[in-house]
């Protein structure tokens, strides 16, 4: 018998919601991103499982892309945060790896370079999420610098969008930033690439040459307010683990650390090997939902590193032994992610190593 935590991946749904990102392609083509080792689902499973569906996949570094490789995968892998340092080149080039640049010196230092084969290369531009990108002001020059070099065979035009999400929030819409495009990379012959899984859930106009979809390929919907096709999405991570013991504590009686959870009535509280050494998050607040033998009751007291605690007072078949599901298949990350002040991703990415992951086709 092993520690019960598992976090079981659906193979399967992942394709699927693949499937449904290059169906909204319209013309243009879909990568798959699985930066952050597939935003904690394993990139190796995911990358060998899409490996017949995706035609290129995007990593975070090259660090990433080379776990990739060393595993078999042969197609191009995108540099997303691109090269920090010069003496990658000459992989990105060897490895046929793609990179994005952000900034001049990065430009500098591929027209400086001698490489064994040119590379294709993700102008990046920063049309208002200020973060990564070359001003809308140098844009062009750095495309025309890039496209004169020997060292560069593909160029695409890349920007970030900041708020895809949702459509009331604060700070730069998708359409201000579409509007930032210089003129110059609306020519059929320059491919650009704009919508992450937002934009491609939600705005028609950001899906060009190239989409980059990565938490819906996890099956969750980023926006604000899902919509007819993230509805379509099928959640592919359960985090799962067993209850491990139940007592009976009388109203006036606390559990757990700090002794945040007070009994008002008489409670059967149920011990469940989940903490937040696992990546459940510590920061889940009093009443967050958790599915016990397939019906949804609710997190009480405090999170500690290696248990939490539920209560199972109105699940009187529940026992030691009983099933625990703490998002996937009967209750969405989205969900989870509400009661603890962050988002999916951060839920998803946060699963660790002690927790075994098991594939399912
Ligand atoms: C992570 C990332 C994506 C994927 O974003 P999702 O919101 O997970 O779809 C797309 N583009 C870039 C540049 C990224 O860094």
């Amino acid at each position: 018998m092993a520690r019960p935590a598992v976090a079981e991946i659906n193979l399967k749904n992942i394709r699927a919601n693949f499937k449904l990102a290059s169906s909204l392609a319209l013309n243009g083509k879909t990568l798959a991103v699985v930066k952050a080792d597939a935003y904690g689902h394993g990139s190796v499973q995911v990358a060998k499982y899409l490996a017949q569906d995706a035609e290129v996949f995007a990593v975070a570094s090259i660090e990433e892309a080379m776990i990739l490789r060393a595993s078999g995968i042969d197609q191009p892998i995108l540099l997303l945060e691109g090269f920090f340092d010069a003496d990658e080149l000459e992989a990105i080039s060897r490895e046929g790896f793609w990179t994005a640049v952000h900034r001049q010196e990065q430009l500098d230092q591929i027209a400086g370079s001698s490489l064994a084969k040119p590379i294709c290369v993700w102008l990046k531009i920063d049309t208002g999420m200020h973060r990564l990108g070359f001003s809308v002001e140098h844009a062009v020059k750095a495309y025309n610098e890039l496209n004169s070099m020997p060292q560069v065979k593909n160029i695409v035009v890349m920007t970030h969008l900041a708020n895809a999400d949702d459509s009331l929030s604060k700070g730069v819409s998708v359409t201000t930033q579409l509007s930032q495009l210089p003129e110059f990379f609306s020519s059929p012959d320059i491919e650009l690439s704009i919508a992450n899984s937002a934009g491609i859930l939600d705005h028609e106009t950001a899906r060009r040459h190239w989409q980059r979809p990565g938490v819906m390929l996890y099956g969750a919907c980023p926006l604000a307010k899902s919509n007819a096709y993230s509805n379509t999405l099928r959640p592919v991570m359960t985090l799962k683990s067993e209850v491990i013991a139940t007592r009976w504590v009388e109203p006036g009686e606390s559990v757990g650390y700090g002794g945040r959870f007070v009994a008002e009535r008489r409670t059967r509280v149920g011990t469940v090997a989940m903490g937040y050494a696992d990546g459940y998050p510590r920061q889940a607040i009093e009443g967050t939902p958790i599915i016990v033998n397939g019906q949804r009751t609710q997190l009480i007291g405090r999170v500690s590193m290696d248990m939490l605690t539920v209560d199972l007072t109105d699940l009187p078949e529940s026992d030691v032994g009983s099933e625990v599901e703490f998002w996937g298949e009967k209750i969405s990350a989205n969900e989870v992610a509400t009661y603890c002040d962050t988002i999916a991703y951060h839920l998803f990415t946060g699963v660790t190593n002690r927790v075994p992951r098991k594939y399912i086709e």
